[in-house]
């Protein structure tokens, strides 16, 4: 599609980021770009108006993108953020990594039970950070309505590990 050019045009291959061997998927380019920002917004946000009450954004660049769809949308914010940064209550979840875990946090109260909710991510990469933001949502009683990233990395098939979201990928490499 146009939507899916634009986003290849501009999202920058970096080799060797953050270590050897990984190819990271730099979106600077295309927050940078006015047009492609707007268009990426707008695609997150189609299709859920009058059905979000909450768009949760994962740290960091998804928070980015996040709060933009959820003034598109009407709704409210929510951040999911790596342990030790929020200041009130939270829910945790862990999960595990190529080499360790990580762990992920929401406050207790940003999500009441019966919320409905679009997740919003840059990158699904592996799709354990994904995971664990929606049982984090699940926890706090919310519905997840879907799962939206701008860029979804096929060969790592963290799609298999949200077979039960409505995963939405703007564009797939
Ligand atoms: P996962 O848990 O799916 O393996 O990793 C997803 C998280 O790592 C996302 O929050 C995403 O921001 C980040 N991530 C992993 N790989 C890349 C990449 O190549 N580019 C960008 N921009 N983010 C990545």
């Amino acid at each position: 599609s146009d939507l899916s050019t634009l986003i290849s045009a501009r999202v920058r291959d970096v080799p060797d980021y953050p270590k050897p061997g990984v190819l990271f998927k730099d979106i600077t380019p295309l927050l940078a770009d006015p047009v492609a920002f707007a268009e990426v917004v707008t695609a997150l946000a189609e299709g859920h108006a009058g059905e979000v009450d909450h768009v949760v954004g994962l740290e960091a660049r998804g928070f980015i993108l996040a709060a933009p769809v959820a003034l598109a949308l009407g709704a409210g914010f929510v951040p999911v953020r790596k342990a030790g940064k929020l200041p009130s209550r939270t829910l945790r979840e862990t999960y595990d990594l190529e080499y360790g875990s990580a762990t992920v946090e929401m406050h207790t109260d940003a999500i009441s039970p019966g919320d409905r909710v679009l997740i919003v991510d840059d990158v699904l990469a592996t799709g354990g950070t994904g995971r664990a933001a929606v049982e984090l949502v699940r926890r706090a009683g919310g519905t997840v309505v879907g799962f939206s990233v701008l860029m979804e990395l096929g060969f790592l098939k963290g799609r298999e590990k949200l077979s039960d979201v409505e995963l939405r990928a703007l564009t797939s490499v």
